[in-house]
């Protein structure tokens, strides 16, 4: 049977693009009502940027429900805003993707200070603060699915990451934390690390054959890690292709 979200409400954070867009829509194509996330510029004057707008259209033109939300996941009191709009339009939230990122990559003797600071800010604390604002609800309802991405950055190091790589290892002790303390009220967290197939690894891998943006890759892994049937303190890597490795970056010039 397909995994479905019917009566489920999901947040995906960073979703204006890229795989944070290709989770929205699926989410959305399986019942999920969606909250769609992205910081980003606004031109319609109502503070949701315009790559969520577009993405709220294309799930409503296919018959889905979703809302747009332009805040900065690095920010808990966007974050908590967020939450509620979402509670009071919709009752409760049962599945939340942190997905949003950024990327400024250079080896450690030339990262300025500021950059490692971001990173920090929107992977690590931007992943513990868009949780800690729904956490309540799912506590409450007794209900929810967590998902973090990390990346084998966080796991192994790569040239010229030192900001991501801690960040994203710093992700995976939030997870496992979280899943010990949402275990009794069946929040179940678990951690995705997209290898190849993404925007930002496109970014990444000089080789043309990694360069197409293949969601598909890592998608599926992803919705079944916010299911029902989830496990919890899972570590998935998916996305096909090859693990990052220093040569990569190296070639990059960083
Ligand atoms: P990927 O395909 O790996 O998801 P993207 O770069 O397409 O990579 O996705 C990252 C998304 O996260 C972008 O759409 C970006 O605008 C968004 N983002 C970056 N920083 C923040 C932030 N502080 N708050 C919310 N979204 C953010």
């Amino acid at each position: 049977m397909p995994i479905s979200f019917a009566g489920q409400v999901a947040v995906v954070t960073g979703a204006g693009n890229g795989l944070g867009r290709a989770y929205a829509l699926e989410l959305a194509r399986r019942g999920a009502k969606v909250v769609v996330n992205d910081l980003g510029a606004s031109r319609d004057g109502t503070g949701h940027s315009d790559a969520a707008l577009a993405v709220v259209e294309e799930i409503r033109a296919a018959g889905g429900e979703a809302m747009a939300d332009g805040g900065d996941v690095s920010d808990f009191a966007q974050m908590e805003a967020m939450a509620a709009r979402a509670v009071e339009a919709w009752g409760g939230i049962h599945v939340l993707i942190n997905n949003a990122g950024i990327l400024r990559d250079r080896t450690f003797a030339k990262m300025d200070p500021a950059d490692f600071e971001l990173v920090l800010r929107v992977h690590l604390l931007g992943s513990a603060f868009a949780t800690k604002a729904v956490w309540e609800t799912m506590r409450a309802q007794n209900y929810g699915r967590v998902l973090m991405t990390t990346s084998s950055t966080g796991l192994g190091g790569n040239f010229g990451q030192a900001n991501y790589g801690a960040a994203k290892a710093g992700v995976l002790g939030l997870a496992r934390t979280l899943r010990l303390e949402g275990a009794r009220h069946d929040i179940r967290v678990n951690c995705i690390a997209p290898t190849a197939g993404t925007r930002m690894t496109a970014d990444i891998f000089p080789d043309e054959a990694y360069k197409a943006f293949e969601p598909e890759g890592v998608v599926p892994a992803a919705l079944f890690l916010v299911s029902k049937d989830a496990p919890t303190d899972a570590i998935v890597a998916a996305g096909g292709g090859v693990f990052q490795s220093a040569f990569i970056t190296m070639n990059k010039g960083v």
